[in-house]
């Protein structure tokens, strides 16, 4: 059932404890970085009495990893450092992070405990479907599956054709997949005549790197057979890892014996209440060569209410609504693309594949959003395919509060990137 029993299990008042003692060694390790020093002595913190003392400590940006580039966050003398990683570089120039052999071995158990969770054991074969290099969502599952003793195969992303052979081949159980590059191997494996509930053997995803819905999640169970795990982590806090779902698949444990999570406003950057819904605030507390103290993640979630069946006492974190910078703001109605994306899910007639056009018509903003409709919906009459499109448009115009241009398009016909999946075009800017 557990990985690490002692960890998973651990009263909250000894966690909170735990948490307090790694707080603080986690603050005299970070003040040997260049910038953390300064930081920490202008403010002329060195130790903390009680957890909720840590509002002592500064907020963390990724613009300041950025500033401090390449080492003015970096705790240890570079001959202790191992590895680099980066962030994807979505939101604008990536951050590096660095490793020390403790790191790269902690990260590893904490993906371990979570495969392990899911029900992976030695004996299974894990796929990993993900981009091997600066990415951490490639290495990061890799060192876990083999941690846990999985024969594991570093397949790498893309290349439907190679990873169906590999499925085949290697009688795979487990893969970890981008949701939206599933949605696309589904296309493939269909043209190939293939269901992969019958011929294949698989029986866990991992998706996560990218926000996806609960709608969007069914759909690849759906399609695949297996149970599909919510994972979430980020380059800053090692990569995936962090947060993971348990067998309930309610909610994701966010493992806080190394992490202490806050949510704050993201306006005012105050503190919120447990169940509220704001940005998700990291600190780690068993990093060794980069440790980052109150990291603004910028994803949105809430933490949930009461104990797991499971077992496990860290507390469970909502499926994340996207980050704060992917809320678009349309003629003053706050909209986030993942309220997009459960409307039309819902609509059996639609495919999964859909991007989201933001223009300015006559100096207003105004939603184009284009849809892959189904193949059987595609050949219907005009008239169904008008009275479908209207029904979408009604559907999101009560879940949004603005009216959206509606195109329907042949399946197949969008574009898909090779990494995290690119559905918003913002181009009021380039007007
Ligand atoms: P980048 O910030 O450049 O994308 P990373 O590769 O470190 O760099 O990606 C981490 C980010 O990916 C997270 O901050 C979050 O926005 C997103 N992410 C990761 N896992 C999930 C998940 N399960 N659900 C939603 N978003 C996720
Ligand atoms: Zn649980």
């Amino acid at each position: 059932m557990f990985w690490d029993k002692r960890f998973e299990t651990m009263d909250r008042q000894e966690l909170r404890r735990h948490q307090l003692e790694h707080l603080n060694i986690t603050l005299k390790e970070a003040a040997k970085s260049p910038r953390y020093g300064q930081l920490l002595k202008e403010r002329g913190v060195s130790e903390l009495k009680s957890l909720d003392e840590i509002q002592r400590l500064p907020f963390t940006g990724k613009q300041d990893l950025r500033d401090h580039f390449p080492y003015g966050f970096l705790s240890v003398p570079l001959d202790k450092v191992v590895r680099m990683h980066s962030s994807s570089g979505t939101t604008g120039n990536p951050t590096v992070v660095f490793h020390t052999k403790g790191d790269l071995d902690n990260w590893a158990g904490l993906v371990a405990r979570n495969m392990y969770m899911s029900g992976l054991r030695p004996g299974d074969v894990f796929q990993n479907i993900m981009g091997y290099g600066l990415f951490t969502g490639g290495l990061g599952f890799h060192y876990g599956s083999e941690k846990l003793g999985a024969m594991t195969i570093p397949a790498g992303a893309g290349n439907s054709k190679r990873q169906l052979w590999f499925m085949r081949q290697f009688k795979t159980t487990a893969a970890h997949i981008l949701p939206s590059y599933a949605l696309k191997l589904s296309t493939y494996l269909a043209e190939e005549g293939l269901d992969p509930r019958k011929d294949l053997h698989l029986k866990y995803f991992y998706i996560g790197a990218e926000p996806h819905t609960e709608a969007m999640r069914q759909e690849i169970e759906r399609i695949y057979g297996v149970k599909a795990f919510n994972s979430y982590g980020l380059s800053e806090m090692c990569g995936p890892g962090v947060a993971f779902e348990c067998l309930e698949q309610n909610g994701m444990h966010l493992w806080e014996d190394h992490y202490l999570m806050e949510i704050i406003d993201p306006k005012t950057g105050e503190l919120l209440p447990d169940g509220q819904e704001g940005e998700l605030v990291l600190t780690s507390l068993r990093r060794e060569a980069m440790p980052l103290l109150r990291y603004r993640t910028r994803d949105l979630t809430s933490i949930l209410a009461g104990d797991c069946p499971c077992g496990r006492t860290h507390r469970r974190i909502a499926r994340f609504k996207g980050r704060s910078d992917d809320m678009l703001i349309i003629n003053g109605v706050n909209i986030f693309p993942m309220q997009i994306e459960a409307t039309i899910l819902a609509m059996p007639e639609v495919g999964n594949h859909y991007v989201i056009e933001v223009l300015k018509e006559n100096f207003l903003d105004r939603i184009h959003l284009k849809i892959e409709v189904r193949e059987a919906a595609f050949s219907g009459t005009l008239p169904a395919l008008e009275s479908l499109k209207e029904r979408i448009a009604a559907a999101l115009n009560t879940e949004l509060g603005v009216h959206v241009k509606v195109h329907l398009v042949e399946p197949g016909t969008l574009p898909t990137a090779e990494g995290k999946a690119v559905r918003v075009f913002d181009k009021r800017n380039q007007q």
